[in-house]
């Protein structure tokens, strides 16, 4: 399933990577730790694309009309998958880096 991180701010959706993924106004970001887990920050709302519906969509596109719906969802605020990292932010590399909070 792919994760995907939501920003109340700017509306902008970004599917999560295995490189620190930030939004268009930068305040909400997450990375993929692993295949399953993820890391974002406060600010970021996980959502999830179930990838069986969005692959059955894809392959019965239709050539007009609305098109075929699929199943998106805004993940609950306990997750065992996600976790909120406070200290998220970007170094000038670009990689995603944690530290300790004060
Ligand atoms: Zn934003």
């Amino acid at each position: 399933m792919n994760k995907i991180i939501y920003c109340p701010t700017c509306q902008d959706l970004k599917t999560l990577r295995k490189k620190l993924t930030r939004c268009v106004c930068g305040k909400a970001m997450g990375i993929m730790i692993d295949h399953n887990n993820a890391e974002i920050n406060e600010h970021a709302i996980p959502v999830g694309l179930s990838t069986k519906t969005f692959q059955f969509a894809i392959q019965n596109r239709p050539s007009d009309g609305l098109g075929t719906p699929f199943t998106a969802f805004v993940m609950a605020e306990n997750n065992k998958n996600i976790t909120i990292n406070k200290t998220l932010f970007v170094e000038r590399s670009g990689e995603a880096q944690s530290v300790p909070s004060t």
